[in-house]
């Protein structure tokens, strides 16, 4: 089944300190935005890429993703302050009515087998999400202090893609631009509607290069990749 891949590309990456995007680091030989687009380029049921970037790095980013253009159509759009204003900037751009998903650019180590068990359940459901399974126990604070210790059984750390039926998807993040509600990932924007988001088992692979030490596990990860 087909559908359009939006990538928020337009952070900053303070956490990184890298003193740039920290999505043109390289991991291996590439930067790390040209093996997340690389999963996407591969997939041939990617119909379409839909990109937020900074417009002052919109140039840079075209030569990064070159061999990846004559693949697969990739349209740019300008990213906004906040991760969820340049989703939106993407969904805005989108001209289709099929399956979308959305995926960060600093994810570089996604597998096709998840895209399409996302795809899949979001075309029956409605909405799906990548996530894994708790390793360590959570618990809740406040203050410093330990409020409540959380059951690890039913915890889950979400990922990106998250897949959405695009009208579904497009009347989330209007209704939460319209309230002013800011969310980390677009699964809440659509569960303050009071609609089911289903749990799609992702990798641990699937890591987002936040900080320093996320760059040395991608070296493991595409060493071992090879
Ligand atoms: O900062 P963080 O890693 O959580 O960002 C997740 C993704 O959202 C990154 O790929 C980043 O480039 C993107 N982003 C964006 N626009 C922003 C902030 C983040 O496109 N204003």
């Amino acid at each position: 089944m087909n559908y359009t891949v939006m990538i928020p590309a337009a952070g900053s990456g303070k956490r990184m300190g890298a003193g740039q995007n920290k999505l043109f680091l390289k991991i291996g030989e590439h930067s790390i935005l040209y093996h997340t687009v690389s999963v996407f380029k591969e997939d041939p049921n990617c119909e379409e890429i839909i990109m937020a970037v900074k417009p002052e790095e919109q140039a840079v980013i075209e030569e990064i993703l070159q061999p990846h253009q004559h693949v697969k159509p990739i349209t740019f759009v300008k990213g906004g302050g906040e991760r969820q204003n340049s989703v939106a900037a993407c969904i805005s751009a989108y001209k289709g009515k099929s399956i979308v998903l959305v995926h960060d650019a600093a994810r570089p180590f996604l597998n096709s087998a998840i895209i399409t068990k996302l795809v899949h359940t979001a075309n029956e459901k409605g909405a799906a999400i990548a996530a894994v399974r708790a390793k360590d126990t959570i618990k809740y604070a406040d203050g410093g202090t330990v409020k409540e210790t959380l059951n690890r059984e039913k915890l889950w750390l979400v990922q990106t893609p998250q897949a959405f039926q695009y009208e579904l998807l497009k009347k989330a993040s209007d209704l939460a631009i319209q309230e002013g509600f800011l969310g980390t990932d677009e699964s809440a924007l659509v569960e303050r509607m009071g609609y089911e988001v289903q749990v799609v088992e992702g990798s641990y692979d699937n890591v987002k290069m936040t900080t320093q030490e996320d760059l040395a596990i991608g070296e493991i990860l595409l060493a071992r990749r090879k």
